[in-house]
């Protein structure tokens, strides 16, 4: 076969395609698959391995081995040479198999009697799904050419095992996509949620991988990376001016779209009988092998650039773009590589689940998935892959687990978990109305925080007394670019309108650390949270602070406003935001704009320093909101978006409770008032807690209203004050053992 390998392989492919047309369905369609392949490379035994399921290969279909193996004889991954080639995607090729490290023989199938053994990954964009041999009794190596054109081969066999070609009855071969997996990840949003994959990049599907006319098949390659070029130029020009970073990638973009090696492979799987799709995905599924070897970072994103090329490729041949003609489902769970929070503000509330491959807490993505309180795991690996759109699925954003085709005890387990919380959510809508008042009679104002238009309706179903935060970023942050005045002053408008009378506390822009605007040029600093950021960008470049604060007062009409600014360390810093806001009353009203009825201006507290501000501070500032989630991390030097210490120290820690005593403290000799809206408001021990040590407001997402407010009422802050006293003079590092000892005494009832 080494001459004229070309036309060999093209004529293996079309009696591959005959067997496809055929009304042959599952097994013995794969058996006669093996069978011209063996006669076709003049080898004695072909054999398919699949995966029976992620560890596990078993022979599915053999020409010259013993027909009683198939199915009956399996192999770990990694086992043998068939495992090896299955585990690293690597071609295993020997004259003499014996001899090979590794090798086990399979007396079942009378293996022994060959000596050259040739074993191809069946491998479809980079996920393995079994291996193909070829085997022979005398000790040849074979050719590259052969090699060669058993890759095609392979290449085939993956997009049909995909389109469950084999799938039929006696076979009983479920493809991958047809088992139940179970993924691990991270907690991007807690809550459970059940429903149906909907990929939000699907996979493109090629329908013929065999080629009917190579001429044309190099023509319709052309045309389309010709489109592809086009387009890459024209993305290019447009974002000449625009954010480095975007332009690198566009630039490695253009470098592979008119790299000749990318082509001249491509035209190659076309002339040995590929259709352009398919010989656009082998090159990417090589091209996803090499990135799961890669250890250097910037090699791994140049070859995820090509994949994404790929893909666009892939797009432009197919005719298949984001609209694949499948509808979102009911109850769709978004699976995707990652998404930009733009994109899935667009989907909003419909979804029901988010997974993400990538992804991280602090992402926006994730910022919006929180704001939307909708249950997000974020680095699921491999879950693009073995994803399919309609895929019943089962999120539990509280473990970070993704149920991908559960089978009925997890289905069960888990409809349990979701009825369980969606009982409690019924609990807890019956005290919407109440007061969150103390069994001794304390009432604890709760407020909610809120970002996106799309957190507003939560202000009524949640029982929310007002917004305590409102971080005005996110809407800087869901953009692409800054928006303009006009802009903001619609958007804070309406979020007065839709508050209706009910406080809302708007925290200027709070951007930088782990908040980075994408059209804003990022700084390079080696601490980004300890950087420029927040109120340290809003006094060095007032520009974007005086939009704010002239919408707002715009927006306002004359109704009370109430504006906090984040991050102040030190009094000085308040005091010269203080000034800009005095300005821009000023501003506003030589304009002859409407100025608020009342306006209240205070600061968030989230560094150690400002606790031990002068009194004057306490005196001079409207109000302060502590910003626990920062003030923790600076508190404890501990990051908050490192999962490896983030948990590490325990917000009932004996010193943090001191820290906030002396807050509360403070503000009581100055009469300021005082918030508490960082993360633990939200957690109902941590805010019982915070009530017993004296704060009275508590601002957190809408959804934990209902689990605090039900726990405050059930609690005696006096009792719980002592409990703590007593831990803290017994010199315990944490209040917690002895908390949970208290509630553990307390009623169930609501
Ligand atoms: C905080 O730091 O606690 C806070 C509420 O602000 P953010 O989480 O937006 O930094
Ligand atoms: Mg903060």
């Amino acid at each position: 076969m080494a001459d004229g390998t070309e036309s060999e392989s093209r004529k293996l492919l079309g009696r591959l395609r005959e067997v496809m047309a055929s009304s042959d369905a599952g097994q013995a369609r794969l058996d006669r698959i093996t069978h011209l392949i063996a006669d076709s490379m003049g080898t004695e035994v072909c054999s398919v391995y699949l995966f029976r399921d992620a560890e596990t290969l078993e022979l599915c279909a053999t020409e010259g081995l013993k027909p009683e193996a198939v199915h009956m004889t399996r192999m770990r991954l990694g086992e043998g040479l068939v495992g090896r080639v299955a585990r690293t995607g690597r071609v295993v090729n020997t004259p003499n198999a014996p001899a090979e490290k590794g090798f086990r023989y399979m007396p079942e199938t009378g293996e022994e009697r060959y000596s050259s053994f040739l074993g191809i990954p069946v491998q479809r964009l980079g996920e393995s799904m079994g291996v193909l041999v070829v085997q022979s009794r005398d000790a040849r190596e074979f050719s590259a050419d052969e090699v060669y054109a058993l890759e095609v081969v392979a290449m085939v066999i993956a997009e049909m095992t995909e389109l469950g070609a084999f799938v039929g009855e006696g076979a009983a071969l479920s493809p991958l996509h047809q088992q139940s997996v179970l993924i691990r990840g991270g907690t991007g949003q807690e809550g459970a949620a059940e429903g149906h994959v909907w990929l939000h990049e699907p996979r493109v599907v090629v329908a013929n991988p065999i080629a009917d006319d190579p001429h044309r098949e190099l023509e319709r390659l052309n045309e389309a990376v010709e489109q592809l070029r086009v387009g890459v130029d024209k993305m290019l020009e447009m974002s000449r001016t625009g954010d480095k970073e975007q332009l690198q990638v566009l630039e490695a973009y253009r470098m592979f779209a008119n790299s000749k090696g990318w082509m001249r492979r491509m035209e190659e799987d076309i002339a040995r009988g590929l259709s352009a799709e398919a010989a656009v995905e082998k090159e990417q599924s090589q091209a996803r092998n090499r990135m799961a070897q890669v250890q250097d970072a910037y090699l791994r994103e140049r070859l995820a650039d090509l994949d994404d090329l790929s893909n666009r490729l892939l797009r432009i041949l197919t005719g298949q773009g984001k609209e694949t003609g499948a509808e979102l489902p009911a109850d769709p769970i978004l699976i995707a590589r990652n998404i930009g929070p733009g994109e899935l503000l667009e989907y909003g509330r419909s979804l029901k689940g988010i997974v993400l491959e990538e992804g991280s807490v602090g992402s926006h993505a994730a910022i919006v998935a929180r704001a939307l309180a909708i249950p997000l795991v974020v680095h699921a690996e491999r879950v693009t892959a073995e994803a399919l759109n309609g895929d019943h699925v089962m999120v539990d954003g509280d473990q970070g687990i993704v149920h991908l085709r559960p089978d009925d005890n997890v289905v069960s387990a888990f409809r349990d978990k979701i009825a369980m919380q969606a009982q409690a959510q019924e609990r807890y809508a019956s005290i919407r109305d109440k007061q969150a008042v103390t069994r001794d009679g304390q009432v604890v104002s709760l407020h909610m925080n809120a970002g996106l238009m799309a957190d507003l309706p939560s202000l009524d179903s949640s029982g929310a007394e007002g917004v305590g935060l409102f971080r005005t970023e996110l809407q800087f942050l869901v953009r692409n670019q800054m928006p303009k005045r006009t802009e903001l002053v619609e958007i804070y408008a309406r979020v007065m309108d839709s508050a209706r009378g009910k406080r809302v506390v708007f925290r200027t822009l709070d951007i930088g650390s782990d908040k980075v605007l994408p059209y804003m040029k990022p700084n390079d600093e080696p601490n980004p949270a300890l950087g420029w950021r927040a109120i340290r960008v809003g006094l060095d470049k007032p520009g974007v602070m005086r939009m704010q604060l002239q919408a707002l007062i715009r927006a306002a009409k004359g109704r009370p406003l109430t504006i906090m600014f984040p991050f102040v360390a030190q009094a000085e810093e308040y005091r010269a935001a203080r000034q800009e806001v005095d300005k821009a009353l000023e501003r506003e009203r030589r304009l002859g704009h409407v100025l608020p009825e009342t306006l209240e201006v205070g600061a968030m507290l989230e560094t150690p320093s400002l606790a031990f501000a002068p009194q004057k501070f306490f005196d001079e500032v409207g109000f302060l909101s502590i910003g626990g989630n920062d003030l923790k991390q600076f508190f404890f030097a501990a990051d908050r978006e490192n999962e490896r210490v983030r948990r590490r120290y325990d917000s009932l820690n004996c010193s943090f409770l001191s820290l906030i005593e002396r807050i509360v403290e403070r503000c009581a000799i100055s009469g300021t008032p005082l918030s508490f809206c960082g993360e633990d408001a939200g957690r109902p021990i941590e805010a019982v807690c915070l009530a017993a040590m004296g704060i009275r407001t508590l601002s957190m997402r809408p959804a934990s209203i209902g689990p605090v407010k039900s726990l405050l009422r059930r609690v005696d802050l006096m009792d719980l004050r002592k409990v703590i006293a007593d831990a803290r003079h017994r010199g315990e590092q944490s209040v917690r053992p002895a908390v949970m000892e208290l509630l553990r005494g307390i009623s169930d009832e609501v």
